[in-house]
């Protein structure tokens, strides 16, 4: 089994930066890349500012938030991310992107490195297939917020070895996370029922059953859901969430999973919900505001 020391975390968006996070804190030496700069370094501001808030909040020690802030470099160029022990790809959702990533990195690999996707959705036996290690390959589904939420996905692809799925259960587990197998097909466990729950809130306003507000003070208060589902996408962000809705559709073949048209034009508008500061709710004033 390989020791892992350190982490290469590839997209430095709202769950790269979780997972910097969360390793930094655990004791790995992070690599973060982003094929913007300006990303990655507001991505380290952000876990330093993250950092801080659970030092205010005493869930961590101060010393602890420091040492975990120097801890995390950042990697302009993604080879230097070859020379980690385990990478991560927490990349946009989309599989060519994903794929062209593995591509660009793989010749440049140290002979013992793993790899793992933090895909929500996309196959991981086709991601491994264009890389030169399907056997060290391996789903590693974080949730969002990563350092809140307990359970990390593992999902073995068709040649995922047992050494591999033994060090990444053990690596998760070294965060303080809980795994959960799940076999891969379309989506996985989590986002294979949540998603389509998501894209059905969505033709739920769509057909005029009920207003934004309607339908999340219906879940919260009658189905016992902390979030909405509406508030939910636009936290996951609606771009992921329409992602895997075509992966499930194309995946499984069935049209249960269509998207629904208002959450594709969302996307297209570029409401993509928080990160954008508009989705189904506007962000940009002191509370937000639903936009339907
Ligand atoms: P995000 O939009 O916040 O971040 C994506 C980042 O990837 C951006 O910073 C972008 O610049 C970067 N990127 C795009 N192309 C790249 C490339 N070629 N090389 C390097 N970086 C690149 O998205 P996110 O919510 O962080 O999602 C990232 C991944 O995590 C997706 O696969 C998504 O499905 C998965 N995921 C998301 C959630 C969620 O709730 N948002 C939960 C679990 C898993």
């Amino acid at each position: 089994m390989v020791q892992i020391k350190s982490v290469g975390v590839i997209g430095a968006g709202q769950m790269g930066t979780g997972i910097a996070h969360v390793c930094a804190l655990a004791g790995y030496d992070v690599l973060l890349h982003d094929v913007s700069g300006d990303k990655i370094a507001a991505g380290i501001a952000l876990i330093e500012k993250n950092l801080t808030r659970q030092v205010s909040r005493n869930i961590i020690e101060h010393d602890a938030a420091e040492a975990a802030i120097a801890r995390i470099k950042p990697a302009v160029e993604l080879q230097t991310i070859a020379t980690t022990d385990l990478a991560i790809e927490a990349a946009t959702e989309n599989e060519e992107v994903k794929k062209n990533i593995f591509k660009a990195l793989a010749p440049h690999l140290g002979e013992h490195t793993l790899l793992a996707s933090n895909t929500s959705s996309i196959s991981i036996t086709r991601l491994a297939s264009v890389t030169d290690r399907p056997e060290r390959f391996i789903g590693l589904h974080f949730m969002n917020p990563v350092p809140l939420m307990k359970l990390v996905e593992v999902i073995r692809g068709i040649a995922t070895d047992a050494p591999t799925y033994e060090t990444a259960v053990n690596f998760a587990r070294s965060l303080g996370k809980t795994t959960t197998n799940a076999e891969d097909f379309p989506a996985f466990i989590v986002n294979r029922i949540l998603v389509p729950m998501i894209n059905e809130a969505i033709y739920t306003l769509y057909e005029g059953v009920g207003t934004v507000e309607a339908i999340d003070n219906a879940l919260k208060l009658g189905a016992n859901h902390p979030m909405g589902p509406l508030e939910l996408g636009d936290f996951i962000g609606l771009d992921t969430v329409l992602s895997i809705m075509n992966v499930l559709y194309e995946g499984l073949a069935d049209s249960k999973y269509r998207p629904c048209p208002l959450l594709v034009k969302y996307v297209e508008a570029g409401w993509l919900g928080r990160k954008a500061g508009r989705g189904f709710y506007d962000y940009r004033g002191e509370t937000p505001v639903p936009t339907r």
